[in-house]
């Protein structure tokens, strides 16, 4: 069966990884190498299973924790070194009632617990809340990634940097699965999904001399540890306003607000750069969507938890397009037409 994957963020290269497995596919991979087009490459590598304004635990969290921690384990045995810090992650309750939801989960999950405000770094005290996440992740986009392809790589498949802009070019292909996040509608005009856009932009920074952060730490926003440990991220924006510029002032005015409602940033703390990326987000839910038309095959609106969902949804998507059967994709996560 010749397969052919259109996309190289988390979603394609997971599906290219699990779909890798079987020996009889052939599978050939497209992408842009622009990274305003893979919101893959500059998330700031956030997992955890209480993501979002109502900290919520977000369905199928165990199932997606698992899956991109193989996944982290594969990409660090290829590359022989760390992909992720998976020393955990602190959440803070900023309300009363993201208070209460982390308090009843600390019960409940053997994930969470709370601690006291005073342990957690650069945190004014006056919150309602502090938690520690002790399986929540920071990964480290790039590294991940390139982990996840060269393995792809050395099982056979094959990568071609090319814009496909008519799915009409891959006719010698048995199945074809678009993954290009919120790039879709290039891809597949004619197909009316429930998803909408949402332009999200990151700043790194650098950390003044002799200090480190040592656990991201997510409220409104988040400050989120690096590869580099000089420097750090703080994020992030949810912009209306999807053009592909960035505007690295709009940037820092939106994003310290939400930051520096809960945390002291150090002094001397300096903005080096600003990264963009869309997310295509499903209208009224969170879920990723998942669909098929023919023989084509689409994943998207993976939204702001696409670390968490593209390993088990790379798992779903490979053993559905292996046995052409979209029954196989979990219906809260499958399009109907
Ligand atoms: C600023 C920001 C911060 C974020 N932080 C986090 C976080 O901390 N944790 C988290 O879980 N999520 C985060 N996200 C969301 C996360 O990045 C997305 O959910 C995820 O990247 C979606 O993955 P994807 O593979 O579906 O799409 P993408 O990563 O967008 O990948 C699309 C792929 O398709 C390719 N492509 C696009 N169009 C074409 C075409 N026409 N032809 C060929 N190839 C094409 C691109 O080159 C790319 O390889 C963040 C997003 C943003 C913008």
């Amino acid at each position: 069966m010749k397969i052919a994957i259109i996309g190289a963020g988390f979603s394609g290269l997971s599906t290219a990884f699990f779909l890798s497995q079987e020996k009889s596919v052939e599978i050939d991979v497209f992408y842009t190498n622009k990274n305003t087009e893979c919101a893959s490459r500059v998330s700031a590598g956030l997992m955890h299973p209480y993501i979002g304004k109502s900290a919520k635990r977000s369905l199928f969290a165990t199932e997606g924790m698992q899956k991109t921690m193989h996944l982290i384990d594969v990409a660090e045995r290829e590359l022989g070194e760390k992909v992720a810090d998976t020393s955990g992650v602190f959440r803070i309750a900023l309300t009363e009632d993201v208070k209460q939801t982390l308090d009843g989960y600390t019960q409940e999950y053997m994930d969470i617990e709370k601690v006291d405000p005073k342990t957690v770094p650069f945190l004014q005290v006056e919150v309602h809340g502090a938690y520690f996440i002790k399986n929540g992740v920071t990964i480290f986009p790039e590294k991940y990634l390139n982990g996840l392809l060269k393995v792809c790589k050395k099982r056979g498949v094959k990568f071609v940097e090319r814009k496909i802009t008519d799915i009409a070019e891959l006719t010698q292909y048995d199945q074809i699965l678009v993954a290009t996040g919120a790039q879709i509608q290039q891809v597949l005009p004619e197909i009316n999904l429930p998803i909408k856009f949402m332009k999200g932009q990151v700043l790194r920074c650098k950390l003044p001399g002799g200090i480190t952060l040592k656990h991201s730490i997510v409220g409104s926003g988040y400050m989120a540890v690096s590869v580099d440990p000089k420097y750090c991220y703080l994020g992030s924006t949810y912009e209306r306003d999807v053009t592909s510029k960035i505007d690295m002032e709009l940037a820092k005015s939106l994003i310290f607000e939400k930051v520096e409602g809960y945390l002291t940033l150090p002094t001397g703390l300096e903005v080096t750069d600003c990264f963009m990326g869309v997310r295509a987000l499903r209208k009224g839910h969170y879920l990723p969507l998942i669909g098929k038309v023919d023989n084509i095959w689409f994943i998207t609106a993976m939204g702001s938890r696409g670390l968490l969902y593209h390993g088990l949804v790379g798992e779903i998507v490979s053993n559905a397009i292996l046995h052409d059967a979209d029954v196989k994709i979990p219906k809260q996560m499958r399009w109907v037409p």
